[in-house]
């Protein structure tokens, strides 16, 4: 069985990371979104709040799971058995970045390959960031998040400002 770790942060899934998700699980056989459990620092959500809207968002694609986890990916990767990262690519700012890990991790754990996988055009623009800048604004944001995540990112902003 081939097996992949999808991780990242995710403050909110954008519709841009379901892209990348369902593009992946038509690839593998079993797919693991990997929700980064790091300091919430500068994150709107916290780990169990990305978790959730996280396992919302994927549960039409029937062989992709969603976990969290903390320390090294590679190792969380290594733990579950995968072969492989993926990760996914904007604009070729995001390569740099991606290269450079995927060199480090390549490093860490020679056994395991990085993919990374073109979003599709319409999701170019969209980031996680954006998305909350936009919504704080008071922007409408259907369309680049799954729609359950709209009134968690409303009430999350509110209670921001309460
Ligand atoms: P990280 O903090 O690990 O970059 P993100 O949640 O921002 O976490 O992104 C996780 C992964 O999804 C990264 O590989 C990122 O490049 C990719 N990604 C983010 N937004 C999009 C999008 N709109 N289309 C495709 N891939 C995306």
């Amino acid at each position: 069985m081939r097996l992949a770790v999808y991780p990242g942060t995710f403050d909110p899934v954008t519709t841009g990371h379901i892209d990348i998700a369902a593009r992946a699980s038509k690839l593998f056989d079993q797919v693991v979104v990997a929700v980064y459990d790091r300091p919430s620092k500068n994150l709107l959500f916290t780990t169990e709040e990305r978790l959730s809207m996280m396992r919302e968002a994927i549960k039409h694609l029937p062989n992709v799971t969603a976990d969290s986890y903390g320390g090294l990916t590679v190792e969380y990767a290594r733990r579950h058995g995968a072969e492989v990262i993926v990760r996914g690519l904007r604009m070729v700012s995001d390569f740099e970045l991606e290269f450079q890990m995927a060199l480090m991790n390549r490093k860490l754990a020679p056994e395991l390959d990085l993919i990374c996988l073109m979003t599709s055009l319409e999701y170019s623009f969209l980031s996680s960031s954006i998305v909350k800048e936009i919504a704080a604004l008071g922007g409408c944001v259907d369309g680049l998040v799954p729609s359950h995540v709209i009134p968690l990112l409303k009430s999350k902003l509110t209670e921001g400002r309460g």
